[in-house]
């Protein structure tokens, strides 16, 4: 294809706002897919990704269309990842393409995600084609919603598109404005290979499928290709475009973009954003700004019935082949028994693996508190990376701890300002803007991770009645005095308990944390003490008091099967407990109080 007649280009929205709806009229309306064959949200593939309306993998389609003026062109959208969790895979998609339309719902303006992924789009350089959708609602402010769009991102508005993709009016325009007003892409065809590493998942059929954008050069079938970031090789086996389905073509060349597979064992050895050349006379130039996923968060992963653990390794590895930036460790708790630590890109990455293996497998799974990746600087002069608080080392062993902070955007109506205020300042957060953008009020904060990754977007939600939006980035590490706390129970420690907090909120957590867990824990014949601790030092402490000789003397009257039942429930009871030395511990103690509040 010659290269003026191709446009690429991703559309970037707020949750919500209408990207996929738009994707779909635009497939449809191009008869890229036949009717009988249009569904819902053909972009948004897996199950989940689906029922949340989250698209996590970049999916991408190749749509012909021929233009007002008579020339046939071939359009490639790429859908990128809408969470912040994958930002660096939004930024590296963005960088495939050319263009962006930017998607914002007409009846509710700019909102945080919006901001985070336009900033992605104006970075990698696009030309942005503002599109205001949803006018078909009452609600429906275009003018305002266009002039918020110049104050806050800097835009000009004045030509936005004015779209329904719901009943598919603006639909014909906005493909004209793709055609006209982005950028055609450049390359030179007889230059070596020089392509872009996009996306990649695993298909049992093909094994691993690698979603491609060519920069210079051409690919074909049976081609050696070299991944410049670990430099192995492979021959290409099938290539092609998606429409959305897979179509096999003879050969893609720059600007183009499409999919290989070169049997290709697991995902973790195809990285997003890495650069592939020909494995002769290949280019040695890579393309800049390459790194492989960090995983930022890490929980334990355990089966609440202990006997599911090998089904629990098998789904975890199973996961694992089609997710690079997901890692995993056996771990052993002497509270939770055999499980796995996990490390994830974010929150919502967590949560979606960890829903994935309770619906897909059918294990029900305790997560341990989620924690962040502490830098331990240790006085011998070492760095070491902290990624469970039961793996703390002695104190003495430390010169100091750095943690990860984040720069969080939150656009909020003003009646919630002070409720999100003083949330950001409880979790030790400096404020470093206010601003208003229209009628809502945009404050970015400097935020320790640590505080974020316990409850802070639910604490978010309901301050705000869920008219908050939230996104951050991470922007580094900083020095503070943060401490781990442990919990004993009949002065054992429970290690799945521990967590590392800041030592001005030590007490508070740990007064928090042995309240709750005093009323979880079942009383025994002996007193209990239960304790928060840091190193040796108590800082809250409550104590168990214990049960009389004869359970069943509280039933008074001696109604006999009411006291039956009471033993068939303790019965009952025991199985799900966790014997911790002599203290029995019930499963439900550890989901409670590992839920903050
Ligand atoms: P995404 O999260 O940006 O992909 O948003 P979706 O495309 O999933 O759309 C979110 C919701 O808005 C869905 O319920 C859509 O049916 C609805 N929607 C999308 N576009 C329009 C539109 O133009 N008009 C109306 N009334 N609803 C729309
Ligand atoms: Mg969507």
């Amino acid at each position: 294809t010659d290269l003026s007649h191709i446009r690429n280009f991703s559309i970037v929205a707020h949750i919500d706002h209408g990207k996929s709806t738009l994707a779909d009229r635009l497939i449809q309306s191009t008869n890229t897919v036949a009717a009988r064959d249009m569904k819902e949200q053909m972009l948004d593939s897996m199950d989940i990704e689906r029922e949340r309306g989250i698209t996590i993998k970049a999916n991408t389609v190749r749509i012909d269309y021929t233009a007002d003026n008579g020339r046939a062109y071939v359009l490639n959208l790429i859908d990128t990842p809408g969470h912040v969790d994958f930002a660096y895979e939004v930024s590296r998609s963005m960088r495939a393409v050319e263009g962006s339309l930017l998607v914002v719902d007409s009846t509710q303006g700019v909102e945080a995600q919006t901001l985070a992924n336009v900033y992605h789009a104006l970075d990698a350089g696009h030309e942005i084609v503002p599109v205001l959708n949803k006018i078909d609602l009452p609600a429906s402010e275009c003018d305002q919603v266009a002039a918020q769009i110049e104050d806050v991102i800097g835009l000009d508005a004045s030509g936005a598109i004015r779209v329904s993709a719901k009943t598919g009016i603006g639909i014909h325009e906005t493909l004209e404005a793709i055609v006209n007003l982005l950028p055609a892409p450049q390359g030179d065809r007889d230059a070596p290979l020089k392509a872009m590493l996009v996306d990649s998942w695993y298909d049992s059929y093909l094994g691993v499928i690698v979603l491609v954008r060519i920069i210079d050069g051409t690919m074909k079938k049976n081609d050696r290709v070299r991944f410049m970031s670990n430099g192995t090789v492979h021959q290409i086996d099938k290539i092609g475009v998606f429409r959305p389905k897979m179509q096999d073509v003879e050969i893609l060349g720059p600007g183009e973009i499409g999919f290989i597979t070169a049997s290709i064992k697991q995902v973790r050895d195809t990285r997003v954003g890495d650069t592939i050349t020909s494995e002769k006379k290949g280019t040695d130039q890579a393309l800049p700004g390459f790194k492989p996923a960090q995983p930022v968060v890490f929980c334990g992963l355990f089966p609440v019935d202990s006997s599911l653990f090998e089904d629990l390794r098998d789904a975890i590895e199973k996961l694992a082949l089609n997710d690079a930036s997901f890692s995993f460790e056996m771990e052993t708790s002497a509270a939770l028994g055999f499980g796995f630590r996990c490390g994830f890109l974010g929150l919502l990455h967590l949560e979606v693996i960890r829903d994935r293996i309770e619906r897909e497998y059918d294990i029900d799974l305790i997560t341990t508190a989620p924690s962040v990746v502490y830098h331990l600087h240790m006085r011998d002069g070492e760095m070491r990376e902290l990624h469970n608080p039961a793996d703390m080392p002695d104190l003495t062993l430390i010169d100091h701890l750095e943690e990860p902070r984040i720069k969080a955007t939150i656009l909020v109506p003003d009646e919630y300002l002070g409720d999100v205020l003083k949330l950001c300042q409880d979790r030790r957060g400096v404020q470093l803007d206010l601003t208003y953008a229209g009628s809502r009020a945009m404050v970015v904060y400097d935020l320790p991770l640590n505080e974020v990754v316990f409850d802070f977007y639910d604490r978010l939600k309901s301050v705000t009645k869920g008219y908050a939006s939230f996104d951050y980035v991470l922007t580094g590490y900083q020095e503070d005095y943060l401490v781990k706390m442990s919990v004993l129970v009949n002065d054992e420690p429970v290690d799945a308990l521990s967590m590392m907090v800041h030592r001005d909120r030590a007490e508070m957590r740990g007064r928090a944390m042995v309240e709750k867990l005093k009323d979880l824990i079942p009383r025994h014949m002996f007193k209990i003490p239960i304790q928060a601790a840091i190193g040796g030092k108590v800082i809250a402490r409550e104590t168990l008091s214990a049960l009389r000789k004869d359970v069943t003397a509280k039933c008074y009257g001696g109604d006999a099967t009411r006291k039956r039942k009471l033993l068939d429930k303790q019965k009952a009871g025991k199985k799900k407990m966790r014997q911790f030395g002599k203290v029995d511990i019930p499963q439900e103690a550890f989901i409670s109080a590992l839920k903050m509040d």
